[in-house]
């Protein structure tokens, strides 16, 4: 069993995009847009900001209050479209209920949609085509290309299917000649796919779903579950269980998570070359 260490490889490919930022003759500004006071949202924000500052970009963070309209929101967001000093705009996910996430996030210029979630996006990534992709999947390709694991082939299993995780990962996959299963809440006998699957994916948010009994020898497990419970992180597969048959596995946590943050920075950068070449 081999550690598949995100956060060596995150703090390598860091090194290498602060080196290219450097060389640019502006700086580049990231805004996140958070609504409410969500905890967790607040650690993952002070992530973004404090690895922004020391990459070297502009970092705005932009708070609203949890009785903000979606009007003001998607007003904000068409300021920032037409600054040509921000280069990257997210949206901290999840939003109340009471917003149109779907809406909010489609009103971001697809040029400086780092989350790659907007239509266009999800659309480009279906076709192959330079888009911007969403950074957890990402993350997870860069971090098996470094280890020199061999996508091309393989039988995939990924269980879950959320639009920031499950979908883009599983295009992802197919775009580098993999053949993938997608398996969800209303999958029959997961077991059936992941016992014959070459690399598993988990992010269902579950503490503990995958168990050794699930997956053949020599599997290679990519955790992407962050579960809390009293001050600590869990991921989605039973780690102590699985990872003496596995042949690679990624910790919860430093596995999965610091290549995400890694890669939203990376396409900050993208999306700033992007349009100087006027591909959008
Ligand atoms: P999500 O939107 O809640 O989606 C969960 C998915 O799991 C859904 O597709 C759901 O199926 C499926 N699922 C739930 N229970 C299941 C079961 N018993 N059997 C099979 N499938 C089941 O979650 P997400 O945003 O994709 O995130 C998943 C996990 O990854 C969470 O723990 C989250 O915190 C973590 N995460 C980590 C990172 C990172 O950087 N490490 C980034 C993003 C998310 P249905 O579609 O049928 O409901």
């Amino acid at each position: 069993m081999e550690l598949l260490d995100g956060r060596k490889i995150r703090n390598k490919k860091i090194e290498e995009l602060k080196n290219k930022v450097s060389k640019l003759d502006k700086k580049l500004g990231l805004v996140v847009i958070q609504v409410g006071n969500d905890e967790a949202s607040n650690v993952y924000v002070k992530q973004k900001e404090k690895l922004a500052l020391d990459i070297g970009y502009n970092f705005i963070y932009k708070k609203f209050s949890e009785d903000i309209s979606n009007k003001k929101i998607i007003e904000y967001i068409k300021d920032l479209n037409k600054d040509d000093n921000i280069n990257g705009i997210i949206v901290q996910l999840p939003l109340s209920k009471s917003l149109d996430t779907n809406l909010i996030i489609n009103m971001i210029d697809p040029s400086k949609d780092v989350d790659g979630l907007t239509y266009i996006n999800s659309g480009k990534l279906i076709q192959n085509s330079n888009a911007l992709i969403p950074c957890t999947p990402k993350g997870i390709i860069d971090l098996l290309k470094e280890y020199n694991i061999e996508i091309e082939g393989k039988n995939v299993v990924i269980i879950g299917r959320s639009i920031l995780v499950g979908k883009p990962l599983f295009n992802l996959f197919i775009n580098n000649n993999a053949t993938v299963t997608l398996c969800h809440s209303k999958s029959k006998d997961i077991t059936y796919y992941t016992r014959n699957a070459d690399i598993v994916v988990v992010a269902v948010g579950k503490k503990y779903f995958l168990k050794k009994d699930m997956i053949k020898e020599n599997a290679i497990i990519i955790d992407v579950g962050i579960n809390r419970e009293n001050n600590k992180l869990y991921g989605d597969v039973d780690f102590d269980n699985v990872k003496d048959i596995t042949s690679y596995i990624t910790p919860v946590p430093g596995g999965v998570g610091p290549m995400t943050v890694y890669e939203l920075m990376n396409n900050v950068y993208i999306a700033y070359k992007n349009k100087n070449n006027n591909m959008l």
